[in-house]
């Protein structure tokens, strides 16, 4: 009996499969989980706003993420992510973006591993300095590698940081050669530079492909855009919808 009972959970559990509509800022979202039912492996923070909930495919890319880190850098901290969507989706407080859950907050890789406590009301760490560059405790060999991961083997379409990150980025492949790596740009394509990501990264995936009433964005132009950082800065529609 209690065979069958586990097996029909497992089959619901199968079967549940969530719904992106419209928009990143313009959007719902159906049959959401959240990363506590679903049991994705991260530190979720900011738990009591309660943006805990996202599409299922965000779930696989945040699982994914994890695994990657745990597998190649074993000594990390815990992936800690900021907000995801509302149950149903919608306006979330603070966003333009955020609607259809298919956009994560994730703190950028820290070279002291610090991981900061579920119950804090803000992000406890600014990764730029006042004079606009990374700081000393932005892990620039593990960021780069975790968002290479994601651009070759996930569906993101858009990961947004600060100018100076994209920048120093852009120099660290040019100075270590893997600029002559296509993957190497297009990763730095899609690293979009934008306000407000001083504190955390910002993962945009693309529209399911089941997904058909998603709206989906262009993609970012070709190139890795580094020669002019000034030219990639979003325009305000896409500011607005972070
Ligand atoms: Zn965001």
């Amino acid at each position: 009996m209690k065979n069958t009972i586990l097996l029909f959970l497992i089959l619901i559990s199968k079967l549940h499969a969530s719904e992106a509509i419209g928009f990143y800022s313009a959007g719902s979202l159906a049959g959401a989980q959240s990363v506590f039912e679903h049991g994705t492996p991260i530190q979720k923070l900011f738990v009591a706003r309660g943006r805990l909930y996202t599409s299922d495919e965000m779930h696989n890319v945040l699982t994914d993420a994890s695994e990657f880190i745990k597998n190649n850098f074993p000594d990390s901290e815990i992936l800690q992510v900021g907000d995801l969507s509302a149950r149903l989706g919608g306006l979330a407080e603070g966003h333009a973006s955020h609607q259809n859950g298919l956009d994560g907050d994730i703190v950028y890789l820290r070279r002291n591993k610090y991981v900061q406590s579920p119950q804090a009301a803000n992000w406890d760490e600014d990764f730029v300095t006042k004079t606009d560059l990374p700081t000393k405790n932005f892990n620039t060999e593990r960021n780069f590698a975790l968002f290479k991961f994601l651009v070759k083997s996930t569906s993101v379409s858009r990961i947004f940081v600060d100018v100076s990150i994209k920048k120093l980025l852009c120099k660290f492949a040019d100075d270590s050669g893997e600029i002559r790596d296509p993957n190497t740009v297009e990763t730095l394509r899609r690293l979009r530079p934008q306000e407000l990501h001083r504190t955390h990264f910002h993962l945009r995936i693309s529209c399911p492909p089941n997904d058909h009433e998603c709206t989906p964005q262009s993609g970012p132009e070709a190139g890795s855009g580094c020669d002019d950082l000034s030219i990639l800065l979003e325009s305000v529609q896409n500011l607005h919808s972070c």
